[in-house]
């Protein structure tokens, strides 16, 4: 079969790879020069699996009132007259209760977790490398109460049977020494000893590379317009105002997925939700993170990654607006000059900034639609690196049930598609 991927960010290209090992033929279209250049280029390199957690959750509707008046507030609402932005926020309200997240979390453990498995068969079959680490990740906590929290989370990952380990300081100074500098601003941490970390983009770029040689095509600088549809199927897509034709279609566009889903008459509950990053080369390996360390308090987290330092949250609603806003900047700069003083250079910090593709409850948008050959691929909010190589499996796997004459998927997970309309 002749499968479109309409997207070369994380998940369409992972979407590809499956695909193509599926049997079909494949190409892939993006608006930009290169695969991975939007919100898949400078995220925090977390593949953290263990950890995977809605952002909808009890507790965080007064924790957002409180943020209102903190200065590195980790929230950021920008109000502006958007239906849009009202009906998601509404959404993620209903989503903060106890009964929803015992609902969503599962299932986004579910896929994460499936994930992994498929990362390490991915890593193993095409030998990939993008500053990847298997060292798991910790969390930090700064005070008592934020340490007799994570005991609940704990119990959590405990009945998932998550590997996780509760620490006191001298613990997580164990871990990661280089946190020895500033040991009194620490109070404990949870360790996820399976989680890893790495550059989202190298490995973008570097799975698209062995999928070009494999005989996926790339059709760079194309902008997909519109679909066309008739007879419950879709019959083309518009891209650069031409019409390209296949039997399947997988739309991976990210942020801007529902803007084409809706020329179609399809709606998904899909938000941008702006995040920040900053990256800056490693000047003295001793007083950097030697993996990913996310401070509980700021909801930021650092990582190495090869010879730089990567720290990166911030969740800003304020529509497909990217500018890079300096109090924002200086709240993710305050954490890495917190935490680590002496890691790098911090006048040759770079910022960026990436749209989330978030739903409301946090579980991603991941399967088919009422057109019989049109399939989804996206909403993975905070969590798309992690989920990117389950999610392009369960797509692959899809599409291929779908084909006529093609033998049934080797393995399946069921995650549901989030209280999409269709
Ligand atoms: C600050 C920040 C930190 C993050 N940290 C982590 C983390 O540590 N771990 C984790 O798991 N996730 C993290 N994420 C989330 C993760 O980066 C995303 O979920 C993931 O990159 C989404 O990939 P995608 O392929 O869906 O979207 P994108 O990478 O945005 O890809 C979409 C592609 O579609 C293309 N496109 C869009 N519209 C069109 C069009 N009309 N025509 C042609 N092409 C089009 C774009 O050019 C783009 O290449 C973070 C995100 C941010 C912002």
């Amino acid at each position: 079969m002749k499968v479109v991927v309409l997207g070369g960010g994380v998940i369409g290209i992972t979407t590809a790879y499956y695909l193509q090992e599926s049997g079909h033929e494949v190409v892939v279209y993006d608006r930009q020069q290169g695969v991975g250049m939007e919100t898949s280029f400078a995220n925090a390199g977390q593949i953290s699996w263990g950890y995977a957690s809605p952002w909808a959750a009890p507790g965080v509707p007064f924790k957002a009132i409180k943020w209102l008046f903190d200065r590195h507030a980790p929230l950021v609402l920008r109000p502006r007259l958007d239906p849009a932005l009202w009906t998601w926020l509404a959404a993620f309200l209903r989503n903060c209760t106890a009964a929803r997240y015992a609902i969503n979390k599962p299932q986004i453990l579910r896929l994460a977790r499936f994930s992994h498995e498929c990362l390490v068969a991915l890593r193993r079959d095409t030998g990939i490398r993008y500053d990847d680490l298997q060292l798991g990740t910790l969390q930090l906590f700064r005070d008592d109460a934020a340490m007799e929290r994570a005991k609940l989370d704990a119990d959590i990952l405990r009945r998932l049977g998550v590997p996780h380990r509760l620490l006191g300081r001298d613990a997580c100074l164990a871990v990661e020494p280089a946190l020895a500098r500033v040991g009194d601003k620490i109070v404990g941490g949870l360790h996820l000893p399976g989680d890893e970390t790495g550059d989202c983009h190298k490995f973008t770029v570097e799975l698209a590379r062995v999928l070009h040689a494999r005989g996926v095509q790339f059709r760079m600088g194309a902008r997909v317009e519109r679909l066309c549809a008739g007879n419950g199927r879709i019959a083309g897509a518009i891209i650069d105002g031409e019409s390209v034709a296949a039997d399947a279609f997988v739309v991976a566009l990210g942020s801007w997925s529902p803007r084409l889903l809706r020329t179609v008459g399809l709606r998904i509950p899909v938000y941008p939700v702006k995040g920040y990053s900053a990256t800056l080369p490693v000047a003295d390996e001793d007083a950097a993170p030697r993996s990913t360390v996310m401070d509980e308090r700021h909801k930021v987290a650092i990582t190495r990654l090869g010879g730089r330092i990567r720290a990166a949250g911030i969740a800003e609603l304020s529509g497909y607006d990217l500018s890079i806003r300096p109090q924002q900047c200086r709240t993710v700069r305050h954490v890495i000059e917190d935490l680590y003083p002496q890691a790098g250079p911090i006048e040759e910090i770079s910022y960026w900034t990436g749209l989330r593709a978030m739903t409301p409850s946090g579980v991603p948008v991941v399967g088919g639609t009422r057109y019989e050959n049109l399939f989804v691929n996206t909403g993975h909010g905070t969590l798309g690196w992690t989920m990117a190589c389950g999610a392009g499996q369960m797509v692959a796997n899809l599409v291929s049930q779908r084909a006529p004459g093609q033998p049934p998927a080797k393995r399946e997970i069921a995650v549901a598609a989030s209280g999409a309309s269709y």
